[in-house]
C-alpha cells in the first residue's frame, strides 16, 4: 500500500522566514521532513529553523538566499548538501506584492480622468518589474538550482505558490496577477518537461489570508475595520472568512508525498470556495 513516505526527506522552503511558509515548514517538520529554511532575511530564517529543531527534534537550518540570484542559491545548495544531504523537495514560497506595483484606483472612471497617475498610466516600471521578477523568476531560478539533486532518483517534488490572481486578476495589482498566472503556466510546462525524470511539479493557489503583504489593502490602518476591498473578499468567499496559514499545509504535504505519485502539473485552490463562486 502506498504510504505518505515523508519522513527524513530533505526539503528546501524559499521565503521560509515569512508567515505562510514558516507555518508550512513547521507542519512539514512535524511529519519528520528535514527542512532548509531559505529567506532574504537571515534572522527570520534562523529563528524559524531554531524553533523547528527545538519543537520537533527534527533537523532544520536557516540560510540567507536571494531567489533572484542564482549564485546565492548555489551557495545555499552547497551548504544544504553538506549539512542535510541531497534535496528531495522544494517549496517555492518567496513572493509577494508591493505598494509600488499597485494602482491607487481600481478602475478608470469619469472621476479618474483628472488623476490618471492613480491608474494604469501611473504604474512605475521599476516596481512592476520587481514584483513580476520576485514571483516568477523567483520560482524559476530555485527550481533550476535545487531540482538538480532530484534528477536520477526517479523521485522528487516541487510545489509552487500561486494565488487566486492567477485564475482571474484582482484589481490594482497587475504585476502580481500576471506573475502568478505565469507560475500556473510554468507549473504545467515544467511538469511535462520533467515527467520522465519522476520529478513532479504542482502548485497551491491560496485564497485570502491576512498577512503582511496584503494587510495595507484589506484593513483600515486607523480603525482596524475591513476596507471595502476586504469586505468584498469576505463576501466573495462562501466560507465567509480569511484562511489560516496552517490550512495550506495538508495540501502541500499531500502533493509532496507518495500519495500524489501520479499527480503532476496541477494547481490546487485552497480558498474557502472563492474560485468556485460566481458571486450570485
Ligand atoms: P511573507 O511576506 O510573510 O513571506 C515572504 C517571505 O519571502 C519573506 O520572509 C521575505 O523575506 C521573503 N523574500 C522576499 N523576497 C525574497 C527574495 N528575493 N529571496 C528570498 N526570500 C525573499 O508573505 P506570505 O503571505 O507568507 O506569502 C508567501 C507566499 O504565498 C508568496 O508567494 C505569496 O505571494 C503567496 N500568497 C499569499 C497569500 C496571502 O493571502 N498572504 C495568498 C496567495 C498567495
Amino acid at each position: 500500500m502506498l504510504q505518505l513516505n515523508l519522513k527524513d526527506k530533505v526539503a528546501v522552503i524559499t521565503g521560509g522566514g515569512g508567515v505562510l511558509c514558516s507555518t508550512i515548514a513547521r507542519n512539514m517538520a512535524a511529519e519528520g521532513i528535514v527542512t532548509a529554511i531559505l529567506d532574504l532575511n537571515l534572522e527570520a530564517a534562523e529563528k524559524v529553523a531554531q524553533e523547528i529543531t527545538a519543537e520537533y527534534g527534527v533537523k532544520s537550518i536557516g540560510l540567507s538566499a536571494n531567489v533572484l540570484d542564482k549564485a546565492s542559491l548555489e551557495t545555499a545548495k552547497a551548504t544544504i548538501n553538506k549539512e542535510l544531504g541531497s534535496i528531495d523537495y522544494l517549496v517555492n514560497g518567496a513572493g509577494g506584492n508591493a505598494a509600488s506595483a499597485t494602482t491607487k484606483a481600481e478602475e478608470i472612471t469619469e472621476n479618474e480622468m483628472d488623476s490618471l497617475e492613480d491608474t494604469f498610466y501611473g504604474l512605475e516600471m521599476d516596481g512592476f518589474d520587481k514584483v513580476f521578477a520576485l514571483n516568477f523568476q523567483g520560482t524559476l531560478l530555485p527550481s533550476m538550482v535545487f531540482s538538480k539533486d532530484m534528477l536520477g532518483k526517479k523521485d522528487g517534488s516541487i510545489i509552487n505558490v500561486s494565488s487566486m490572481n492567477a485564475f482571474r486578476p484582482l484589481t490594482k495589482i497587475p504585476a502580481y496577477s500576471a506573475a502568478k498566472s505565469a507560475i500556473n503556466n510554468f507549473t504545467q510546462w515544467l511538469a511535462v518537461h520533467m515527467a520522465k525524470t519522476g520529478i513532479r511539479v504542482n502548485a497551491i493557489a491560496p485564497g485570502f489570508l491576512l498577512t503582511n503583504q496584503n494587510r495595507f489593502l484589506l484593513v483600515d490602518e486607523k480603525t482596524g475595520e475591513a476596507t471595502p476591498r476586504g469586505q468584498k473578499i469576505i463576501n466573495g468567499t462562501p466560507m465567509e472568512r480569511y484562511g489560516e496559514p496552517e490550512e495550506l499545509s495538508g495540501t502541500v504535504m499531500y502533493l509532496l508525498s507518495d500519495w500524489a505519485r501520479f499527480v503532476t502539473g496541477v494547481v490546487i485552490p485552497i480558498d474557502g470556495g472563492f474560485s468556485a463562486y460566481s458571486g450570485v
